[in-house]
């Protein structure tokens, strides 16, 4: 039956995802992952559903459990709500489907819904009433702390209406904890599992936002900074911090409980027509864990993650709990979080244009901007109702959700910018040590061309390979490079782009000028072996008297006198040419060697760590490498 209102539903905007992360290079993309989890109908609901007994929807021994605050009675004489919200799987719910017996014995409900809505939703993860807490964390946070154990930020917020479950999911009650209490057990768990390899703190704060105030949840006195509250900072190393936020070192999970109890109750409440308990305030509790590896002796990067996990206030609009004056304000404020919130959603969505993100529209969505757009891997539990008494919400909060599926996140891992990663570092130095063994064989085999010092180069060869190989355990002992590395690199790669070129000029210079040279001299030669016969000729004719070539006689002899002297004329001029077009391609070899000795020398000068920067020796090496890379593929290009 719900499996056909699926079907007449509208289709799904997007397929469920499940697609992984597109990683560039150090950083990705992520969309955020949103989940929807509709609670059990409350007794309250129940008493008021048409009777259907032995429905599947039906309350379970759980149900009654969590609402054993009302009587169970239930006047079978009328029934006032529907169910609205119906699960289809895992990922598909269906909202307000029409009946499966018919329309017109629909329940009335409050809104104005002429028509059944009946509209698909995919979700990442779609729970259902008879979902556990363990089920949500396990699908949805769980996650998120494989990602905060390696060094991202991960942020989980539970997003809906007053009265639907936020609270419930997020804190839990003693008897069914929720997501911060099976998360940090879970991370304790795994604390002491990496506790040979790892030194890892693991400390909390929680607060509150509260008509645009922010409140210390754990400090007694909950202000702790009169009335204005405490102070957003944020800057560029750090992201968003809350000024004087008291932190928290528990030892252990249970006191991770009893922190968040106190918290909890510090938190500020009123009651509403909506929900007896419903807090209006964001409640947000951030776990840092910053990590070190234990290993005797080594340098290691110090990775540091946040954890954030926020109850948003609800997310109806002031009318619905038909507040006055302060709770009207209130209400108002809690909207403006929200619509900010719901606004910088929307310019996230926008992936086309880069639009403006409205972080600083309120307390909220500066406290959370690197939750959404920012360096950070969120998940979004909406929460909703089943019942039609929150039609509205629950269309809304829906609709909501949907478009949150659409925004992307980049991810980039927290560790210090100064470091880099020991595995990629490792291989790093792999691959330079590989470039320069195949580097120096390349230029080795070039070298023995000409020469038969094959046999001498590939014994230095073998030779200096040996060295690499223990220069490479030693390296391997390293584990950090700094960024001055990096920028030592560039700065010599800079330098050494024209040396190369100024090494392949003056190459060329040289083997053009050789092959001049060899021609000049062949052709001088020539002109010598010319004069030779020439004197000896002109002596010949002389000798017998006849031979005047400027007399003007016409015949054989003079002739062949005057075409040898232009010609002799001609091979001059072309010595002349050839001589000067010799000079200039010397004149280029000249050049090409002063450019090449400039920049080599800029390049040495670039290597050079400067006086305020002190490099390990590891690092040194790691530079003196990079600058034989360098030269090495300069001079092959040269030969
Ligand atoms: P919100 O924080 O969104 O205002 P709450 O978490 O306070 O809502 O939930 C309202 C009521 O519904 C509470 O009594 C809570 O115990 C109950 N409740 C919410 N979700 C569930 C659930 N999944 N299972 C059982 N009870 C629930
Ligand atoms: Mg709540």
């Amino acid at each position: 039956m719900l499996a056909a209102a699926a079907l007449r539903g509208r289709a799904p905007q997007r397929a469920p995802q499940g697609e992984p992360a597109a990683e560039t290079g150090g950083s990705s993309e992520a969309a955020i992952m949103v989940a929807v989890r509709v609670r059990p109908f409350s007794s309250k609901e129940l008493s008021m559903l048409p009777a259907e007994p032995g429905s599947q929807f039906g309350p379970t021994a759980r149900n009654f459990m969590n609402y054993n605050e009302a009587a169970d009675e239930r006047p079978q004489s009328k029934a006032t709500i529907r169910k609205v919200v119906h699960t289809i799987d895992d990922h598909v719910l269906v909202f307000d489907p029409p009946d499966e017996n018919d329309g017109d014995r629909r329940a009335p409900v409050a809104a104005s819904n002429k028509r059944h809505k009946d509209i698909r939703f995919v979700f990442d993860r779609v729970y259902g009433h008879e979902a556990s807490q363990r089920d949500v964390y396990e699908g949805t946070t769980r996650g998120l702390l494989d990602a905060v154990m390696t060094g991202y930020n991960a942020t989980v917020f539970a997003y809906g209406a007053t009265g639907c479950g936020k609270t419930y999911t997020i804190s839990g009650c003693p008897a069914d904890p929720g997501v911060i209490f099976l998360t940090m057990q879970e991370l304790f768990e795994r604390v002491a599992a990496a506790q040979d390899e790892k030194t890892i703190e693991v400390a909390l704060s929680y607060l509150e936002v509260y008509n645009e105030t922010i409140r210390d949840l754990l400090v007694e006195d909950g202000a702790g900074a009169g009335a204005a509250g405490l102070a957003l900072r944020e800057d560029a190393k750090q992201g968003v911090t809350v000024a004087g936020l008291s932190e928290h070192v528990p030892s252990s999970v249970e006191r991770v409980m009893e922190l968040m109890v106190r918290g909890n109750s510090n938190r500020t409440m009123s009651p509403t027509e909506a929900n007896a308990v419903s807090s209006r305030s964001h409640a947000v509790m951030q776990v840092h864990v910053r990590q070190k590896a234990r290993a005797g002796g080594l340098q290691t990067d110090v990775t540091t993650a946040t954890l954030s996990i926020i109850d948003l206030a609800g997310s109806e609009r002031a009318t619905v709990t038909k507040n006055n004056g302060a709770r009207m304000r209130e209400g108002a404020n809690i909207n403006r979080s929200l619509l900010a919130l719901a606004n910088c959603i929307n310019a996230l969505c926008d992936q086309k244009t880069k639009r403006h993100i409205p972080y600083r529209d309120s307390k909220l969505t500066r406290l959370l901007k690197f939750s959404l757009g920012g360096n950070c891997r969120t998940v979004m539990i909406t929460c909703v109702s089943p019942a039609s008494t929150y039609y509205e919400e629950t269309h809304n909060t829906l609709k909501y959700a949907n478009r949150a599926k659409n925004i992307r996140t980049t991810v980039a891992k927290n560790t210090k910018s100064t470091q880099v990663h020991l595995a990629q570092y490792q291989s790093k130095i792999r691959e330079q040590s590989d470039e320069i063994k195949r580097l120096q064989q390349e230029v080795a085999a070039l070298k023995s061309r000409p020469a038969a010092t094959a046999a001498a180069a590939a014994a230095a060869g073998s030779r200096n390979s040996a060295q690499a190989v223990q220069a490479m355990a030693e390296l391997r002992k390293q584990t950090q490079a700094v960024q001055v590395v990096q920028d030592l690199r560039n700065k010599m790669a800079t330098a050494y782009a024209p040396i190369r070129e100024a090494k392949w000029e003056h190459a060329s210079a040289l083997m053009v000028g050789g092959w001049y040279d060899h021609h000049l001299d062949a052709l001088k030669g020539w002109r010598e072996q010319f004069e030779t016969a020439f004197q000896e000729q002109q002596h010949l004719f002389s000798g017998s008297g006849a031979m005047d070539i400027d007399d003007g006689a016409d015949d054989g002899s003079s002739a062949i006198a005057r075409r040898s002297l232009v010609f002799r004329q001609q091979v001059d001029e072309l010595l002349r040419d050839l001589t000067r077009e010799r000079k200039t391609i010397g004149r280029h070899a000249e050049h090409s060697t002063q450019l090449i000795e400039r920049n080599s020398y800029m390049a040495e000068r670039a290597a050079q760590v400067p006086p305020s920067v002190q490099l390990t020796a590891e690092q040194r090496y790691h530079v003196d490498q990079e600058y034989r890379v360098l030269d090495l593929s300069a001079e092959r290009g040269g030969l």
